[in-house]
């Protein structure tokens, strides 16, 4: 049997951090990368005694999650305890829900190869974040930094729909857009604040029971996600082919490796004993509260995507591409609105800043330059001061060193010669330095011109203005 008679079963659970200012028990800030243990305080390392307050925005930004998912949001939650010891967890409890979590049986549409597909969301609830461990390289052992303790989070559980390594990243692009439109989290997966446990299963096709899955914890990155899950799939299959058995554990991906590898057993719901936890009152929620939040809910990915196939014409690709980042999708709206000139702004972004976004597996959230200075650029261009090709050059300038394209070109003496009798001189050196060229022109090679004009933009570095010196040679050609 080969891995074409095995189907891929997959299920994600999304950890995505909240942006609100303070944390969800205490009012310690939330913002990423201060320095250890300076954004705590005695309930969030959980100093005996200390009591939580729920912060109301955390019920405010989960509810506009699920409804921005279709989920149906429940109007009587609670808090639970999560029992487990880990030092990043000074409670030896995470506070989180268990059985009456804020938000049950929404959905995400996907794209997929064979048209629209829906991944059902089990439920989102509320919890709250752990420390972290930090490896001490100099006197062994580990330092626990506790700001991220008490970190809102909301866990979003799909039920096992996903098929394929490509729909995993397509179902992860619009969650992680959806969340970035409503502005309840920043989405940055370098710095954690969107991961995922990844829960792979195969089964032989046609088998109705699901297959014993595995769980790949905190995966961060696109590009381990899908290798996670091809090796896993591989491993998988390689195990039922020798007639074992799949163990129902959870692994740790290693990225350089390439391999997974055991962490535990696979823990169960009632390993945890959870319980409410009597420090926090029953959450209730009016039918107005509910209402309110969805009448005020923003423009989402799919509403943006139609409007920018009417308004700007942009093809069914090009506007998923741009709308799949809220950041991408207002960097364009914003250099239109600097330019006036769409379709140039949407190949920027789907060319080159895709590129080098993928190059540099940079979030969008990251880019350095503003919308002002995109669309600067587009106009240089259009004006024809530069070519497209210095273009791309001062794009690059822009992700390393972010300023006014225009001081860009001429620091680095970039604008484009559009002077004529600078072109004729360019064009009489390039005639002069290639007489075979002119023959395979005048014997009906057409190819030649191109060539002649290739020759041209290498000895003036690219700066000559390309549809001039087109015509310049054409004229002393034919002339
Ligand atoms: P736990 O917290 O114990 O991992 P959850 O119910 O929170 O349990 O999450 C289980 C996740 O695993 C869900 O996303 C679900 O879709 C997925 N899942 C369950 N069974 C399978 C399976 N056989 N193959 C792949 N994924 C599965
Ligand atoms: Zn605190
Ligand atoms: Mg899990």
């Amino acid at each position: 049997m080969t891995r074409d008679d095995y189907e891929v079963i997959i299920g994600l659970e999304v950890h995505s951090e909240l942006s609100t200012k303070t944390k969800i028990f205490c009012s310690c800030p939330t913002t990423f990368g201060a320095s250890p243990n300076t954004q705590v305080c005695p309930i969030c390392m959980a100093m005996p005694g200390t009591l939580p307050v729920l912060n109301e925005k955390v019920i405010e930004y989960a509810v506009k999650a699920g409804l921005a998912t279709n989920c149906t949001i429940s109007k009587d939650s609670k808090n639970d305890r999560k029992n487990y010891f880990y030092p990043d967890l000074p409670k030896a409890y995470q506070i989180s829900q268990y059985d009456k979590p804020l938000c049950e049986k929404g959905f995400v549409e996907i794209d997929t190869n064979n048209g629209k597909k829906k991944i059902r969301i089990t439920r989102i609830h509320i919890e709250e974040d752990a420390g972290k461990l930090n490896h001490d390289d100099f006197g062994g052992g580990s330092l626990v930094d506790l700001n991220r303790a008490g970190v809102p989070l909301i866990e979003i559980v799909s039920e096992p729909d996903l098929r394929s390594t490509e729909e995993v990243e397509s179902y992860l692009k619009k969650l992680k857009a959806i969340l970035e439109y409503i502005e309840v989290s920043d989405c940055k997966m370098q710095e954690g604040s969107f991961r995922a446990d990844v829960n792979v299963s195969v089964r032989k096709k046609g088998d109705p029971k699901l297959g014993t899955r595995t769980e790949m914890k905190n995966m961060n990155s696109f590009r381990s996600i899908t290798r996670a899950i091809e090796y896993e799939i591989d491993r998988q299959i390689e195990i039922l082919e020798e007639g074992n058995l799949v163990e129902q554990e959870t692994l740790r991906w290693d990225d350089v490796s390439g391999k997974t590898f055991s962490m535990r057993d696979k823990e169960d719901a009632q390993d945890y004993r959870y319980f409410p936890d009597p420090d926090l009152a029953a959450i209730k929620l009016s039918d107005e509260y509910i209402e309110n939040i969805r009448k005020n809910l923003p423009e989402l990915p799919e509403s943006r995507k139609q409007r920018y196939l009417e308004e700007y014409k942009l093809s069914e690709k090009d506007a998923n591409i741009i709308t799949a980042s809220k950041y991408l999708s207002d960097l364009f709206e914003n250099a239109i609105k600097v330019c006036n000139n769409p379709k140039a702004v949407s190949n920027w972004i789907i060319s080159e800043i895709s590129r080098i976004l993928n190059e540099t597996e940079m979030d969008p959230i990251e880019i350095p330059f503003d919308a002002n200075q995109l669309g600067k650029l587009v106009i240089l261009i259009d004006k024809g001061t530069i070519s497209s090709s210095i273009g791309k050059k001062v794009l690059e300038e822009l992700f390393e060193n972010p300023r006014d394209p225009e001081s860009i070109i001429k620091e680095k003496g970039w604008i484009q010669i559009s002077d004529e009798s600078e072109i004729k001189e360019i064009v009489t050196k390039i005639l002069e330095a290639n007489p075979q060229s002119i023959a395979d022109y005048k014997a009906g090679k057409d190819r030649a011109l191109g060539y002649l004009v290739g020759q041209a933009m290498k000895e003036t570095k690219g700066k000559a203005n390309p549809k001039m010196l087109n015509e310049m040679f054409l004229k002393e050609l034919n002339g």
